[in-house]
């Protein structure tokens, strides 16, 4: 599973940035782009934190929303694919600006 290796590798960063601590609570930015599906990043979650010094800890999970710039008016333009047409002069090739974050934000340690 995709979401499964991802989460992976966060609570392996988590882990990293702990050293040796217990977290209690992590924030992670998802970007509405990014692909991933929340409900499957916190089930897998809890499969990749147990027994590690992250079992337990409270998943926030903030979803950033995907914003674009276009190429032909340089206007910004929130979107919701990386498809979608300039809403301003309806040209294409827009060039995400955000929405395709995956990362670790906050960590809290005990
Ligand atoms: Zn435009």
């Amino acid at each position: 599973m995709h979401e499964m290796s991802i989460t992976q590798s966060m609570v392996e960063i988590c882990l990293a940035n702990a050293s040796g601590r217990r977290v209690t609570d992590v924030v992670l930015e998802i970007g509405e782009l990014s692909g991933v599906v929340p409900d499957s990043i916190e089930f897998c979650f809890e499969a990749c934190t147990k027994g590690t010094l992250l079992e337990g800890a409270k998943l926030t999970m903030e979803i950033v929303p995907a914003l674009a710039r276009c190429g032909s008016c340089g206007r910004e333009a929130p979107v919701k694919t990386h498809f979608d047409p300039c809403p301003h002069c309806g040209g294409f090739g827009l060039a995400l600006l955000k929405g395709e974050e995956l990362r670790v934000k906050e960590l809290e340690l005990l």
